[in-house]
């Protein structure tokens, strides 16, 4: 794609921030930097307050599914860079459980992280991991992936287990559909994703919590657009762009996105993209006005020795690394890098060592929020436009979803 963008597109108005008649006084999220009048990027720096800590944006959110980013503990997560994750709702409220994390003082304090989370709405697991579904307007019914056990939910059980949670930010319930699926089924998830949007609203309590709401309309513009219209239109605190980041193409997704961002142009909540993780697709999401993002992505492709290095990756189970004795990337501060070589990284590969892990996600992780802080330091400077290329040169050719990445 071009550096520019499709002509005519309103770019952001002046500074703004969401505190006019926002629904909670904890939330706050600011645009420092608005995208510029001469529409050369939608991407803006912003800055968003949450009960547990300040998020500067664009920014990248580490998924901890069970409560836990896999093989890393807080400090080592502080260490990357990350200033808030992702737990997810349909995971915890299935094991341990969400009354159970309620009467252990919340989330927060379970898992030892005492900087920002957001839990999805759960309504993705619920529709992919769920063995049987069936999916009324009222909610859906589905099978534990776990043990079999049959479950329910609704938007104000979705509501109920995320306050139970107590996750600085909250999600509406939705009903996720894959890109490609065709447009009848598409129009019903959108329909339902929009009264269901309306009923987490109503049900949503806590005030030292935000909330979220949903966009659908799959790839259809019309769909997509009147989808965008309904949700900015209700008083949430931010705006999630749902359905993407699945089998849709990169052209496909960034001209949803050209749909979409246009219509929030003047809209002071911050928006989020699910579910994107390779540096090139965040880039070129955060060029078309994206705030925040969120994907297992990094960390489990270093969990299968792939790590991601300027312009590229290298896959440390090749045998040339086994007598290498750089480290993954010079000069990456992360705990792999600072300390040990190639060469160890490839043997504790190969001896399959629990250490293998931990480190491999650090690198990563680190990797991804250092690009994010780049992609922040541009727009903070003025010269994100001019710094496309360099920073497209950084992220390499890495593209498509969390199910695709190959072997290097
Ligand atoms: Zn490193």
């Amino acid at each position: 794609m071009s550096d520019s963008l499709p002509d005519g597109e309103p770019a952001d108005g002046p500074v703004a921030t969401a505190t006019d008649g926002r629904r909670r006084a904890s939330v706050r999220f600011e645009v420092l930097r608005p995208s510029p009048a001469d529409g050369s990027t939608r991407a803006r720096l912003g800055r968003l307050e949450l009960t547990h800590g300040i998020v500067e944006t664009p920014q990248f959110m580490p998924v901890g599914t069970n409560a836990t980013v896999k093989a890393l503990d807080p400090d080592d997560l502080v260490g990357t860079g990350a200033t808030i994750i992702l737990a997810n709702t349909y995971h915890l409220y299935l094991r341990p459980g969400h009354e159970r994390i309620a009467r252990l003082g919340g989330l927060h304090r379970f898992m030892g992280w005492d900087r920002p989370i957001l839990t999805d709405s759960g309504g993705f697991q619920v529709v992919s991991l769920g063995d049987l579904r069936v999916v009324d307007d009222d909610g859906v019914t589905f099978r534990s992936h776990i043990d079999g056990s049959l479950h329910r939910f609704t938007a104000e059980h979705a509501i109920a287990v995320q306050e139970a949670l107590g996750s600085d930010v909250a999600v509406a319930f939705d009903q996720p559909v894959a890109p490609s699926s065709p447009r009848e089924v598409v129009a019903g998830a959108t329909e339902r994703t929009h009264r269901w949007a309306e009923r987490s609203l109503a049900a949503h309590r806590r005030a030292d919590q935000a909330l979220f709401g949903i966009v659908q309309g799959g790839l259809e513009p019309d769909l997509r657009a009147g989808s965008t219209e309904f949700i900015a239109s209700l008083p949430f605190d931010g705006i999630c762009l749902g359905g993407l980041a699945g089998d849709e193409t990169p052209a496909q997704r960034e001209a949803t996105l050209d749909v979409a961002v246009p219509i929030l142009a003047h809209d002071p909540r911050p928006r989020y993209l699910m579910g994107l993780g390779s540096p090139t697709d965040l880039l070129e999401a955060v060029h078309r006005g994206v705030d925040l993002f969120d994907s297992v992505m990094p960390s489990r492709v270093a969990r299968n020795g792939q790590f991601w290095v300027p312009g590229g990756r290298i896959n440390i189970r090749n045998s040339r690394y086994l007598d290498d004795p750089a480290p993954i990337e010079e000069g990456c501060p992360c705990l792999a890098c600072r300390r040990f070589s190639r060469a160890y990284l490839a043997h504790l590969f190969r001896a399959q060592e629990l250490l293998a892990y931990r480190l491999a996600t650090c690198h990563n992780l680190t990797f991804t929020l250092d690009f994010m802080a780049r992609i922040r330091a541009a727009l903070r400077s003025g010269t994100f436009p001019a710094s496309l290329p360099a920073l497209r040169e950084r992220a390499g050719r890495m593209r498509g979803s969390e199910a695709s990445v190959q072997s290097a």
